[in-house]
């Protein structure tokens, strides 16, 4: 694979960013890329979706996946290639994680010393949570060979080309919630003749951080953040509702289950001491599950790993706040998954920087994905990554 090729191919997915959901033209280019390379494709799985399929005689199935969505966030990166899309970035480098997969797939194409078959996954959707089920619900697990594994991996603000791996849970569960307060509305000047939702509203932004604080134990771990707050429209009208935006991170199925009680309870019960007559809507709008790497499968990759990306540079940053629904594709296939993250900023941030700890404290000053700054150097990143993927992928062939 020509390097040049795929630095080509990186630069223009980042200057044509699509919204989740919407990822036609980089569908387009990964389904042709992989039709080129003798890939067998489906095409419009869960929406976008492109699932190519490689086989190669007997031997083990290995699903490769990236996302391919952009986000709702206006570039300010400066950089020549930057997007050409008003308000839409690569902003979280899922561009990246295309052109990785694209180069992968090509060079196991290439190689003739593995049996088996590669199944390059590229899945719309991951920003709203939802790709990886379209695609499940669409059928992917009966459209295409189950795997033994899943392989993913993630571009992040760490030394280009050094790679982190947790085994055991590795990204939190997000739960994204929709609160509506129904109060009564009236003239500012007569509060005692209403029901004031941005009274209700604020005070239970406030009672909400108690739940963190005070119901759970030092040894779980959890995050509610009140993302959102929106009421009225005028400085003497007291409006009829509030809506709140609320995100939960938690890696414990038993813990998420009492927070998202706790939130409920809380709601509920401030709305009541303010005297409002209707109950408030709380809405579950987005779930993903914690991203849960098997601890096997990821001792098995990790000299893979560590193959291409030099010793002491596999590092194991322990779990992180950070949501992915990679996972739902490896439960729907009843398969273990490894996940990992890829290094893309300028190792020049890191100079002297030795230790997991002292590369998570640089990276905590980096722009991270989701900035309208964040930008990975293409180089070594693209290179890094096609080497750690496909390094994982032929641990797993035949
Ligand atoms: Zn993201
Ligand atoms: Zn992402």
């Amino acid at each position: 694979m020509d390097p040049a090729t795929l630095r080509d191919v990186y630069e223009d997915l980042h200057r044509h960013p699509e919204l989740s959901f919407h990822e036609h033209r980089t569908a387009g280019i990964a389904a042709a890329w992989l039709r080129e390379h003798g890939y067998e494709v489906t095409e419009g799985l869960g929406g976008t979706g492109v699932a190519g399929v490689l086989r190669r005689g007997d031997g083990p199935a290995v699903w490769l996946r990236a996302d391919m969505d952009a986000l709702p966030v206006a570039e300010e990166t400066g950089l020549p290639y930057a997007s050409t899309v008003d308000g839409v970035s690569h902003a979280c480098g899922h561009d990246m994680h295309v052109t990785w997969l694209m180069g992968a797939a090509a060079g196991l194409a290439a190689a003739g010393d593995w049996r088996g078959t590669v199944v390059a996954v590229f899945q719309p959707a991951e920003e709203l949570a939802r790709g990886a089920q379209a695609m499940v619900d669409d059928g992917l697990t009966d459209r295409v060979p189950r795997p033994v594994v899943v392989l993913g991996q993630h571009v992040a603000p760490l030394p280009a080309g050094s790679i982190a791996l947790t085994p055991g849970p590795m990204w939190a569960a997000s739960d994204s919630l929709r609160v509506t307060v129904h109060g009564r509305g009236g003239h500012g000047s007569r509060p005692e003749t209403t029901v004031d939702p941005v009274v209700i509203a604020a005070a239970t932004v406030l009672r909400l951080q108690t739940i963190v604080s005070r119901e759970v134990s030092t040894a779980e771990t959890a995050v509610v953040s009140v993302g959102a707050i929106q009421a009225g429209t005028k400085h003497n009208i007291i409006p009829d509702t509030a809506t709140l935006l609320l995100n939960v991170r938690t890696y414990d199925p038993g813990v998420r289950d009492r927070v998202l009680a706790a939130i409920r309870r809380i709601v509920s019960a401030e709305a009541a001491a303010a005297g409002a007559t209707r109950e408030p809507a709380v809405v579950l709008e987005e779930s993903t599950p914690t991203l849960v790497n098997d601890v096997a499968a990821a001792e098995r990759t990790r000299p893979a790993l560590e193959s291409v990306a030099g010793p002491g540079r596999v590092v194991d940053p322990g779990p992180l706040p950070s949501s992915e629904d990679v996972q739902v594709l490896a439960t729907a296939a009843g398969a273990p998954i490894t996940y990992w993250l890829v290094g893309g900023a300028d190792p020049a941030h890191y100079a002297g920087a030795t230790t997991v700890g002292q590369f998570l404290e640089v990276a905590a000053v980096l722009p991270s994905n989701h900035s309208p700054h964040y930008a990975p150097v293409p180089e070594p990143t693209i290179g890094a990554g096609v080497a750690a993927l496909s390094a994982a992928a032929r641990e797993w062939l035949g």
